[in-house]
C-alpha cells in the first residue's frame, strides 16, 4: 500500500494513496490470530492530516489497489483534488460513486506527456509499461531539483494494451542531472528480464487450443492486456468468453469507455455461458488469490449459478501468489483437482501464462544506467528488496543509495541524507 510525499518550500504533494488486503496492522505479527487480521488496510496518514493545508494535491501513477484504492476511505481527511490519467480517473469515479462522496471528489484528468503545476511542484506524466493500462512515471520538478519517480514499471517492448516501452525519454535524463530516482523494487531479487505481456500469448493458446471440455481462465481484474489476449484467443478458437464476477466486468466496461477494449471480442454474458457447448466456453473468473467470495472458489463448490463444470473441463492460473496468499490457493487447487478438473498454474507451468509487472535486475541496471540519478531511493518492496535495489544503483554508479524505511525522510537538497524515523506512521484498518 504506497503512501508517498514529496514536500519542497512548505508545501507536500502526495503520489498514490493504495490500500492492501487480508493483513495484520502490526507487520512483525506473522502469526496473526483471525481477530487480528482486516480485509482492507491503509498506510496511517496522521502525518499529512495534521500537515493538510500545506497538501497541493494528490498525483495517482495507475489504477492498482496498492496506489489508489485508499481514495475512497480517506479522501475526506486531505480534501484537495487529484491528478491522474482518464483510465484511472474512471476507475476510481466509480468506487467514489459507491460512497457519500460521488461527486464531491475534484478529479483533474490529464493525458501522458502534460505537465501540471501543482502548488510549488511541476509534475509531468511519463508513459511506462506495467500491467494495467496507462501507467505512469512522473518527473517532478522544483527549484531544488528534479526528481524521477518511476512508479510500477517494467520493461515491455509489446504490453498489448498502450504503446511499447520508449527508452528514448529516459535516456534523455541521463543528460538532465536528475537529482534522484524513486524506483519499483518488487521484483529487485530477480535475475534476467520480466517477460513481456504478449509472451502469455501463444502459451495461452496452447492451453486453450487443446482443451477438449470447457476453460476457465483466472486472472487479475485490472490486467485489461490478458483479457484483449484471452479475448483474443477465444475469436481463434471458436469459443465466446464471459466474465464471471463483477470486478471483471466493470474493469471491461472501463476498458470500454476508455477506449482500450477490442469490440471484435466475441463476449457471451454469464448468464448464457452456461448453454453453450462445453469446447465453446472460455470463462474468465475472478478468485486467482483463493478469495472464498470469489467466482473461482464458488465454480470449485459448484455453487456458481450461471456455469457447472464437468471433469475433465480445464482451470488455468493466469496470475501469481501474491505472498500471504500461499494457503488459501492450496485449498482451492485441491479442491478442483478433487473434482477432476486439469489445473494449470502459472509458476508450475512451463508455458508462459503469467507475466510479472515488475522489472527485474536487468531492467532495473538498464533504467539506473540511463537515468544516471545522483541519488537512488528504492521503494515498493520489503527491506531485501530494497537493498538489492541499492545495490543495482550502486552497481550503475549511481553516487548516493538511500535505502530507507517508512517514516524516514530523505532530504534530497542541498546536501542528501536520510533522516531516519522522522514521522510517526503504522497501518490503520479500513474494513474489517
Ligand atoms: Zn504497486
Ligand atoms: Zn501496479
Amino acid at each position: 500500500m504506497n503512501l508517498n510525499l514529496f514536500g519542497h518550500a512548505g508545501q507536500w504533494l502526495m503520489v498514490d494513496c493504495g490500500i492492501t488486503f487480508q493483513e495484520p496492522l502490526d507487520p512483525t505479527n506473522t502469526q496473526p490470530s483471525p481477530s487480528e487480521v482486516f480485509d482492507v488496510v491503509a498506510a496511517d496518514p496522521e502525518f499529512i492530516v495534521q500537515h493538510k493545508e500545506h497538501l497541493a494535491g494528490i498525483v495517482i501513477t495507475h489504477a492498482h489497489e496498492d496506489h489508489v484504492g485508499a481514495i475512497p476511505y480517506l479522501w475526506q481527511r486531505f480534501q484537495v483534488p487529484i491528478y491522474t490519467t482518464a483510465f484511472t480517473a474512471e476507475v476510481l469515479r466509480r468506487k467514489l460513486a459507491q460512497t457519500k462522496l460521488a461527486d464531491k471528489v475534484p478529479i483533474v484528468v490529464v493525458n501522458t506527456g502534460d505537465t501540471q503545476r501543482i502548488g510549488v511542484f511541476d509534475v509531468q506524466w511519463l508513459a511506462i509499461t506495467h500491467s494495467i493500462p496507462e501507467p505512469h512515471g512522473l518527473m517532478i520538478k522544483t527549484p531544488a531539483g528534479s526528481i524521477f519517480h518511476t512508479a510500477d514499471w517494467k520493461i515491455d517492448t509489446d504490453p498489448v494494451v498502450g504503446k511499447g516501452f520508449q527508452s528514448r525519454p529516459f535516456k534523455r535524463m541521463g543528460e538532465q542531472n536528475i537529482t534522484a530516482m524513486v524506483c519499483d523494487s518488487t521484483n529487485a531479487l530477480r535475475p534476467g528480464h520480466s517477460i513481456s505481456e504478449n509472451a502469455c500469448y501463444p502459451g495461452l493458446k496452447s492451453l486453450i487450443e487443446s482443451a477438449e471440455g470447457r476453460v476457465v481462465v483466472s486472472c487479475f481484474s485490472s490486467n485489461i492486456a490478458r483479457l484483449l489476449t484471452l479475448g483474443r484467443i477465444a475469436k481463434e478458437t471458436g469459443r465466446y468468453m464471459a466474465l464471471m464476477g463483477r470486478s471483471l466486468q466493470n474493469m471491461v466496461s472501463i476498458a470500454r469507455v476508455t477506449g482500450h477494449w477490442d469490440e471484435s471480442i466475441p463476449l457471451a454474458e454469464q448468464r448464457h455461458i452456461g448453454f453453450l457447448p462445453r469446447n465453446e466456453i472460455l470463462a474468465v473468473a475472478t478468485g486467482s488469490q483463493g478469495e472464498p467470495r470469489a467466482a473461482l472458489q464458488r465454480l470449485a463448490n459448484d455453487s456458481f449459478r450461471d456455469l457447472n463444470l464437468d471433469k475433465g473441463d480445464r482451470i488455468l492460473f493466469s496470475s501469481m501468489i501474491i505472498p500471504g496468499n500461499e494457503e488459501p490457493i492450496k485449498n482451492l487447487v485441491k479442491a478442483l483437482k478433487a473434482r477432476g478438473f486439469e489445473v494449470f498454474q502459472a509458476h508450475e507451468t512451463e508455458l508462459p501464462i503469467h507475466a510479472s509487472g515488475h522489472p527485474c535486475q536487468d531492467e532495473l541496471r538498464q533504467l539506473y544506467s540511463w537515468v544516471k540519478p545522483q541519488i537512488a531511493i528504492p521503494v515498493h518492496g520489503e527491506a531485501e528488496h530494497i537493498a538489492a535495489s541499492a545495490a543495482i544503483a550502486k552497481e550503475c554508479g549511481v553516487p548516493i543509495q538511500m535505502a530507507g524505511l517508512n517514516g524516514d525522510l530523505y532530504v534530497l537538497a542541498p546536501e542528501p541524507e536520510l533522516r531516519r524515523n522522522m514521522v510517526r506512521t503504522g497501518r490503520i484498518p479500513l474494513v474489517q
